[in-house]
């Protein structure tokens, strides 16, 4: 039988390995010039003038956006039902709660309608997360956040290179951030971005990533001078990390059209076999195509752990995106309870849906095997007309 094809797995060329080498062969293994050519070769790369902080994860970047927010016990955050764990976890970090909202059945994301039947006197923030690299509709959820007066904290750890309305995401909220984890659009092993349009914001976060420390190593005029005006993390990135970054960074594009192209062709049998795939909905939506994921029928009771059996079976990985709504999970579950069908759509999503790869680790063969190997199960499983 052939290999397997990973769901998922860095993209790393001998560009990348020399990139690291260069910084190993000198002194300067953080607080370097790496990480600042990477905040600026981002920030021109997302556009709209915004302002790039390096961190050590893209949950840390979420944490720092909570607690600059000055978000707290008694406070609560909307966050979306249908995401990473890491979206909720930085609200209760803060201690405040999250409310959960849930989704649009046709792309995973948090609606207008759904935030705002998340919101009470008590909102501070709304968290949100562009749900497999489909952007929210920005544009509608930004004139909402105004309307209440709420900040909008933009998960993006799974959007580089999505659009809403023209603009790439994590752009239009007060703070955007984005996770370079391995298996990511773009890897630094581990690492993140703070993004924002606020001068303040950014200056603010540079300390409290840093010790809170008043200044950079490069504004102390005599060595080793600096005084602690507020309390801080260490959530810094090295200079491996961003030499990694950038590098990853500057096959970007390569990286989107391949999965685009990736995506369209492992799309066509599961559209024409009557399956509901995951995407955006409007022209103007932009996605960065970071899986596919397809709501197989029948709900929580249907043919989904024999599709993913016959999948492995034939060679294709896949995953589960994701495996609870964030609500459900044991943690959010026994501290704040949950009632079955409170989210119904995010819920549809976890018990019914398959991740399937389309990252730029796939070659062309590999596109078509997964393809195939999906039309002809789709045949066997769901009497689809192929
Ligand atoms: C991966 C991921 C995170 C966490 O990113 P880290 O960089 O590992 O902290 C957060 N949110 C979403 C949506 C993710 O996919």
């Amino acid at each position: 039988m052939s290999t397997t094809i990973p769901f998922a797995r860095p993209w790393l060329t001998d560009e990348d390995r020399a990139a690291v080498d260069r910084v190993l062969q000198g002194h300067v293994l953080t607080h370097g010039p790496e990480c600042e050519a990477f905040e600026h070769e981002f920030a021109e790369f997302l556009g709209d003038d915004v302002h790039c902080v390096t961190v050590s994860s893209c949950m840390a970047a979420l944490h720092l956006a909570y607690l600059d927010l000055g978000i707290g016990p008694g406070d609560e955050v909307v966050v979306a039902a249908q995401t990473h764990v890491a979206t909720a976890h930085a609200v209760e970090w803060v201690g405040a709660r999250p409310v959960f909202a849930d989704c649009d059945p046709a792309t995973g994301n948090v609606t207008p309608q759904t935030i705002a039947d998340a919101i009470t006197t008590r909102t501070r923030a709304i968290g949100l997360v562009h749900f497999l690299g489909i952007p929210c509709d920005m544009d509608a959820i930004i004139d909402l956040a105004q309307a209440g007066g709420l900040p909008v904290v933009e998960d993006c750890a799974l959007a580089v290179g999505a659009r809403s309305a023209g603009r790439h995401v994590g752009t239009a909220g007060h703070v955007g951030t984005f996770s370079f984890y391995p298996v990511k659009h773009l890897t630094t092993a581990e690492g993140g971005m703070f993004v924002t349009r606020h001068a303040d914001v950014a200056a603010r976060v540079r300390r409290l990533r840093a010790f809170g420390v008043d200044r950079g190593h490069a504004e102390r005029r005599t060595p080793g001078v600096y005084d602690v005006p507020t309390l801080g993390l260490n959530y810094r990135m090295s200079e491996l990390q961003a030499a990694l970054g950038r590098t990853q960074l500057g096959r970007a594009h390569e990286f989107l059209t391949r999965r685009r192209d990736n995506f369209e062709r492992v799309r066509e049998p599961l559209t024409e076999a009557g399956l509901r795939v995951l995407d955006a909905q409007d022209d103007s939506a932009e996605s960065a195509h970071y899986a596919l994921s397809a709501v197989l029928p029948g709900g929580a009771g249907g043919p989904r752990e024999r599709i993913v059996e016959a999948l492995a079976e034939a060679g294709v990985g896949t995953s589960l995106y994701y495996p609870h709504p964030v609500p459900r999970l044991s943690y959010y579950r026994d501290r704040y309870g949950y009632i079955d069908g409170f989210h119904p759509h995010a819920e549809e999503i976890s018990d019914a849906s398959v991740t399937l790869p389309v990252g730029p680790h796939l070659s062309d063969d590999d596109a078509e095997r997964v393809a195939a190997t999906v039309a002809a199960l789709a045949e066997v499983h769901l009497g689809a007309r192929a």
